[in-house]
Protein backbone atom coordinates (compact mmCIF):
# COMPACT_ATOMS: atom_id res chain seq x y z
CA UNK A 1 0.00 0.00 0.00
CA UNK A 2 1.49 3.41 -0.88
CA UNK A 3 0.61 6.66 0.94
CA UNK A 4 1.04 9.68 -0.54
CA UNK A 5 0.14 13.08 0.48
CA UNK A 6 -1.06 15.66 -2.03
CA UNK A 7 0.04 19.18 -0.89
CA UNK A 8 -0.72 22.67 -2.32
CA UNK A 9 -2.13 26.27 -1.97
CA UNK A 10 -5.44 26.00 -1.67
CA UNK A 11 -7.21 26.73 -5.12
CA UNK A 12 -4.94 25.59 -6.74
CA UNK A 13 -5.98 22.36 -7.87
CA UNK A 14 -4.87 19.72 -5.12
CA UNK A 15 -8.46 18.15 -4.96
CA UNK A 16 -9.14 18.14 -8.53
CA UNK A 17 -5.89 16.87 -9.55
CA UNK A 18 -6.28 14.01 -6.71
CA UNK A 19 -9.49 12.69 -7.55
CA UNK A 20 -8.90 12.98 -11.33
CA UNK A 21 -5.95 10.97 -10.70
CA UNK A 22 -7.27 8.62 -8.28
CA UNK A 23 -10.39 8.01 -11.29
CA UNK A 24 -7.41 7.31 -13.49
CA UNK A 25 -5.82 4.22 -11.27
CA UNK A 26 -9.56 3.53 -9.99
CA UNK A 27 -10.33 2.48 -14.04
CA UNK A 28 -7.36 0.49 -13.96
CA UNK A 29 -8.51 -1.65 -10.97
CA UNK A 30 -6.60 0.06 -8.30
CA UNK A 31 -8.46 -0.13 -5.03
CA UNK A 32 -8.51 3.14 -3.23
CA UNK A 33 -8.73 5.45 -0.03
CA UNK A 34 -9.10 9.34 -0.37
CA UNK A 35 -8.84 11.35 3.12
CA UNK A 36 -9.90 15.13 2.44
CA UNK A 37 -7.37 16.90 5.03
CA UNK A 38 -9.00 20.26 4.46
CA UNK A 39 -11.36 21.93 6.62
CA UNK A 40 -13.43 22.93 3.41
CA UNK A 41 -14.72 19.23 3.00
CA UNK A 42 -14.80 19.08 -0.55
CA UNK A 43 -11.64 17.00 -1.51
CA UNK A 44 -14.30 13.93 -2.37
CA UNK A 45 -17.16 16.01 -4.34
CA UNK A 46 -16.32 14.80 -7.92
CA UNK A 47 -15.66 11.25 -6.41
CA UNK A 48 -18.95 11.12 -4.57
CA UNK A 49 -21.08 12.97 -6.92
CA UNK A 50 -21.67 15.59 -4.00
CA UNK A 51 -20.35 16.99 -0.73
CA UNK A 52 -19.83 14.22 1.62
CA UNK A 53 -22.80 13.68 3.61
CA UNK A 54 -20.84 13.95 6.77
CA UNK A 55 -17.25 14.83 7.96
CA UNK A 56 -15.23 12.80 10.90
CA UNK A 57 -15.73 15.44 12.78
CA UNK A 58 -19.47 16.48 12.21
CA UNK A 59 -19.54 12.76 13.07
CA UNK A 60 -17.79 13.36 16.11
CA UNK A 61 -19.71 15.52 17.38
CA UNK A 62 -23.02 13.55 16.49
CA UNK A 63 -22.03 10.50 18.10
CA UNK A 64 -20.02 8.97 21.17
CA UNK A 65 -16.68 7.30 20.01
CA UNK A 66 -17.38 4.19 21.41
CA UNK A 67 -20.69 4.27 18.90
CA UNK A 68 -18.96 5.32 15.52
CA UNK A 69 -18.53 2.55 12.85
CA UNK A 70 -16.29 2.72 10.07
CA UNK A 71 -19.20 3.27 7.69
CA UNK A 72 -20.08 6.21 9.84
CA UNK A 73 -16.39 7.48 8.29
CA UNK A 74 -16.38 6.62 4.54
CA UNK A 75 -18.23 6.89 1.44
CA UNK A 76 -17.72 4.80 -1.27
CA UNK A 77 -17.78 6.76 -4.53
CA UNK A 78 -17.05 6.32 -8.33
CA UNK A 79 -14.96 3.43 -9.29
CA UNK A 80 -14.75 2.05 -5.65
CA UNK A 81 -13.01 4.62 -3.78
CA UNK A 82 -13.30 4.73 -0.55
CA UNK A 83 -13.95 8.69 0.67
CA UNK A 84 -13.21 10.49 3.89
CA UNK A 85 -13.32 14.17 5.04
CA UNK A 86 -11.82 15.22 7.90
CA UNK A 87 -13.85 18.28 8.31
CA UNK A 88 -13.06 21.44 10.39
CA UNK A 89 -14.18 23.36 13.14
CA UNK A 90 -16.51 25.89 13.08
CA UNK A 91 -14.92 29.60 11.38
CA UNK A 92 -13.20 31.11 14.13
CA UNK A 93 -12.48 28.63 16.42
CA UNK A 94 -10.10 26.19 17.28
CA UNK A 95 -7.23 24.50 15.58
CA UNK A 96 -8.35 23.71 11.42
CA UNK A 97 -5.76 20.72 11.46
CA UNK A 98 -7.05 18.89 14.61
CA UNK A 99 -9.74 17.40 12.25
CA UNK A 100 -6.90 15.65 10.26
CA UNK A 101 -5.31 14.05 13.49
CA UNK A 102 -8.49 13.28 14.76
CA UNK A 103 -9.95 11.73 11.07
CA UNK A 104 -6.47 9.70 10.77
CA UNK A 105 -6.69 8.03 14.13
CA UNK A 106 -10.64 7.08 14.47
CA UNK A 107 -9.88 5.44 11.07
CA UNK A 108 -6.69 3.68 12.21
CA UNK A 109 -8.33 2.02 15.41
CA UNK A 110 -11.50 0.96 13.08
CA UNK A 111 -9.06 -0.66 11.04
CA UNK A 112 -9.99 1.25 7.47
CA UNK A 113 -5.89 0.60 7.14
CA UNK A 114 -6.07 -3.10 7.00
CA UNK A 115 -7.83 -3.24 3.96
CA UNK A 116 -6.69 -4.41 0.74
CA UNK A 117 -5.68 -1.16 -0.16
CA UNK A 118 -3.15 -0.15 -3.20
CA UNK A 119 -3.41 3.38 -2.39
CA UNK A 120 -4.15 5.98 0.35
CA UNK A 121 -4.33 9.59 -0.69
CA UNK A 122 -4.49 12.53 1.41
CA UNK A 123 -5.80 15.77 0.33
CA UNK A 124 -3.86 18.11 2.40
CA UNK A 125 -4.07 22.16 2.59
CA UNK A 126 -0.86 23.47 2.83
CA UNK A 127 -1.07 27.38 3.03
CA UNK A 128 -0.35 27.27 6.45
CA UNK A 129 2.10 23.90 7.88
CA UNK A 130 0.93 23.77 11.37
CA UNK A 131 1.34 20.85 13.42
CA UNK A 132 -2.12 19.60 12.16
CA UNK A 133 -1.48 19.85 8.76
CA UNK A 134 1.74 18.14 8.68
CA UNK A 135 1.04 15.40 10.52
CA UNK A 136 0.67 13.27 7.28
CA UNK A 137 4.52 13.60 7.28
CA UNK A 138 4.96 14.51 10.98
CA UNK A 139 4.15 11.13 11.84
CA UNK A 140 4.91 9.09 8.63
CA UNK A 141 1.50 8.40 7.73
CA UNK A 142 2.51 9.36 4.10
CA UNK A 143 5.71 8.12 2.87
CA UNK A 144 5.28 10.30 -0.41
CA UNK A 145 4.55 13.63 -1.09
CA UNK A 146 3.21 15.91 -3.90
CA UNK A 147 3.07 19.23 -4.66
CA UNK A 148 0.57 21.09 -6.75
CA UNK A 149 1.84 24.48 -7.86
CA UNK A 150 1.50 26.89 -10.94
CA UNK A 151 3.81 29.58 -12.11
CA UNK A 152 2.46 31.79 -9.95
CA UNK A 153 4.00 33.37 -7.14
CA UNK A 154 2.13 32.93 -4.13
CA UNK A 155 2.20 29.37 -5.01
CA UNK A 156 5.61 28.71 -5.62
CA UNK A 157 5.67 30.65 -2.00
CA UNK A 158 3.57 27.87 -0.44
CA UNK A 159 4.91 25.19 -2.14
CA UNK A 160 8.67 26.58 -0.63
CA UNK A 161 7.28 26.58 2.81
CA UNK A 162 6.02 22.86 2.16
CA UNK A 163 9.08 21.77 1.39
CA UNK A 164 10.17 23.41 4.50
CA UNK A 165 7.59 21.62 6.80
CA UNK A 166 8.79 18.25 4.85
CA UNK A 167 12.40 18.92 5.43
CA UNK A 168 12.14 19.41 9.22
CA UNK A 169 10.59 15.83 9.44
CA UNK A 170 11.81 13.59 6.74
CA UNK A 171 15.26 13.72 8.34
CA UNK A 172 13.86 11.50 10.80
CA UNK A 173 11.18 9.83 9.15
CA UNK A 174 10.43 8.30 6.15
CA UNK A 175 8.61 10.96 4.08
CA UNK A 176 10.22 11.84 0.78
CA UNK A 177 9.21 14.60 -1.66
CA UNK A 178 7.97 12.45 -4.98
CA UNK A 179 8.22 15.56 -7.16
CA UNK A 180 6.06 18.80 -8.09
CA UNK A 181 2.71 18.64 -10.04
CA UNK A 182 2.67 22.18 -11.97
CA UNK A 183 -1.45 22.68 -12.69
CA UNK A 184 -1.11 25.53 -15.43
CA UNK A 185 -2.47 29.09 -14.81
CA UNK A 186 -0.93 29.66 -18.44
CA UNK A 187 1.61 31.85 -16.44
CA UNK A 188 4.88 33.28 -19.17
CA UNK A 189 7.43 29.96 -19.95
CA UNK A 190 5.76 28.31 -16.73
CA UNK A 191 7.15 25.00 -17.32
CA UNK A 192 10.76 26.14 -17.72
CA UNK A 193 10.08 28.26 -14.66
CA UNK A 194 8.71 25.48 -12.66
CA UNK A 195 11.41 22.72 -13.90
CA UNK A 196 13.71 25.57 -12.59
CA UNK A 197 12.53 25.84 -9.32
CA UNK A 198 12.00 21.99 -8.63
CA UNK A 199 15.71 21.14 -9.46
CA UNK A 200 16.70 23.95 -6.77
CA UNK A 201 14.31 22.47 -4.70
CA UNK A 202 16.38 19.08 -4.97
CA UNK A 203 13.34 17.42 -6.86
CA UNK A 204 11.84 16.73 -10.33
CA UNK A 205 9.21 18.39 -12.18
CA UNK A 206 6.92 15.09 -12.29
CA UNK A 207 3.89 16.35 -14.56
CA UNK A 208 2.67 19.48 -16.44
CA UNK A 209 -0.94 19.40 -16.48
CA UNK A 210 -2.70 21.99 -18.69
CA UNK A 211 -5.71 23.99 -18.44
CA UNK A 212 -8.63 22.86 -19.19
CA UNK A 213 -12.42 23.71 -19.41
CA UNK A 214 -13.13 20.41 -19.34
CA UNK A 215 -12.13 20.59 -15.90
CA UNK A 216 -15.34 23.08 -15.22
CA UNK A 217 -18.19 21.06 -17.57
CA UNK A 218 -17.05 18.05 -15.34
CA UNK A 219 -16.87 19.85 -12.04
CA UNK A 220 -20.12 21.08 -12.08
CA UNK A 221 -21.85 17.89 -13.11
CA UNK A 222 -20.19 16.89 -9.74
CA UNK A 223 -17.75 14.30 -11.54
CA UNK A 224 -13.78 13.87 -12.69
CA UNK A 225 -13.02 14.19 -16.10
CA UNK A 226 -12.35 10.92 -15.99
CA UNK A 227 -16.09 9.65 -15.37
CA UNK A 228 -17.33 12.96 -17.33
CA UNK A 229 -15.77 12.23 -20.57
CA UNK A 230 -13.52 9.31 -20.50
CA UNK A 231 -11.87 9.87 -24.07
CA UNK A 232 -10.96 13.92 -23.95
CA UNK A 233 -7.44 15.06 -23.57
CA UNK A 234 -7.64 15.89 -20.79
CA UNK A 235 -8.86 12.52 -19.79
CA UNK A 236 -5.38 11.64 -21.12
CA UNK A 237 -3.45 14.00 -19.42
CA UNK A 238 -4.85 12.16 -15.70
CA UNK A 239 -4.17 8.81 -16.52
CA UNK A 240 -0.28 10.35 -17.46
CA UNK A 241 0.04 11.62 -14.33
CA UNK A 242 -1.45 8.34 -13.06
CA UNK A 243 1.32 6.75 -14.98
CA UNK A 244 4.04 8.70 -13.65
CA UNK A 245 2.98 8.03 -10.19
CA UNK A 246 2.74 5.08 -10.71
CA UNK A 247 6.16 4.54 -12.03
CA UNK A 248 7.70 7.07 -10.07
CA UNK A 249 11.19 5.81 -8.51
CA UNK A 250 12.92 9.64 -7.92
CA UNK A 251 12.49 10.73 -4.21
CA UNK A 252 14.69 13.32 -2.10
CA UNK A 253 14.54 15.53 0.79
CA UNK A 254 13.89 19.02 -0.17
CA UNK A 255 16.02 21.99 0.04
CA UNK A 256 13.95 24.79 0.71
CA UNK A 257 15.13 28.36 -1.15
CA UNK A 258 15.31 31.68 0.37
CA UNK A 259 12.71 34.40 -0.32
CA UNK A 260 15.51 36.63 -2.53
CA UNK A 261 16.23 33.11 -4.21
CA UNK A 262 12.39 32.74 -4.62
CA UNK A 263 12.03 36.49 -5.59
CA UNK A 264 15.00 36.15 -8.53
CA UNK A 265 13.54 32.84 -10.09
CA UNK A 266 10.64 35.14 -10.74
CA UNK A 267 12.17 37.79 -11.94
CA UNK A 268 14.32 36.02 -14.08
CA UNK A 269 10.86 34.40 -16.16
CA UNK A 270 9.00 37.62 -16.05
CA UNK A 271 11.83 39.16 -17.35
CA UNK A 272 12.20 36.56 -20.41
CA UNK A 273 11.32 38.14 -23.54
CA UNK A 274 8.77 36.11 -26.21
P1 LIG B 1 -7.76 23.06 -4.11
O1 LIG B 1 -8.25 21.71 -3.76
O2 LIG B 1 -6.28 23.14 -4.25
O3 LIG B 1 -8.26 24.14 -3.19
P2 LIG B 1 -9.47 22.76 -6.41
O4 LIG B 1 -9.06 21.43 -6.88
O5 LIG B 1 -10.75 22.87 -5.68
O6 LIG B 1 -8.31 23.45 -5.56
O7 LIG B 1 -9.45 23.70 -7.70
C1 LIG B 1 -9.90 25.04 -7.70
C2 LIG B 1 -10.62 25.32 -9.01
O8 LIG B 1 -9.70 25.28 -10.07
C3 LIG B 1 -11.68 24.25 -9.29
O9 LIG B 1 -12.94 24.79 -9.09
C4 LIG B 1 -11.44 23.82 -10.72
O10 LIG B 1 -12.54 24.12 -11.51
C5 LIG B 1 -10.25 24.63 -11.19
N1 LIG B 1 -9.20 23.79 -11.82
C6 LIG B 1 -8.34 22.96 -11.21
N2 LIG B 1 -7.52 22.37 -12.10
C7 LIG B 1 -7.87 22.84 -13.33
C8 LIG B 1 -7.39 22.61 -14.67
N3 LIG B 1 -6.36 21.80 -14.94
N4 LIG B 1 -8.02 23.26 -15.67
C9 LIG B 1 -9.04 24.10 -15.42
N5 LIG B 1 -9.51 24.36 -14.19
C10 LIG B 1 -8.96 23.75 -13.15
MG1 LIG C 1 -9.39 21.14 -2.16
Amino acid sequence: MRQIAIYGKGGIGKSTTTQNLAAALAEQGKKLMLIGCDPKADSTRLILGGMAKATVLDTMRRKEEEDIEIEDLINVGFGGIKAVESGGPEPGVGCAGRGIVTAINMLEKLGAYEEDLDYVFYDVLGDVVCGGFAMPIREGKAQEIYIVCSGEMMSLYAANNICKGIQRYAASGKTKLGGLICNSRLVDHEIELVKEFAAKLNTQLLYFLPRDNMVQRAECRRKTVIEYDPACAQALEYRSLAKRIEENTEYSIPSPLQTEELEFLLEKYAGWQN
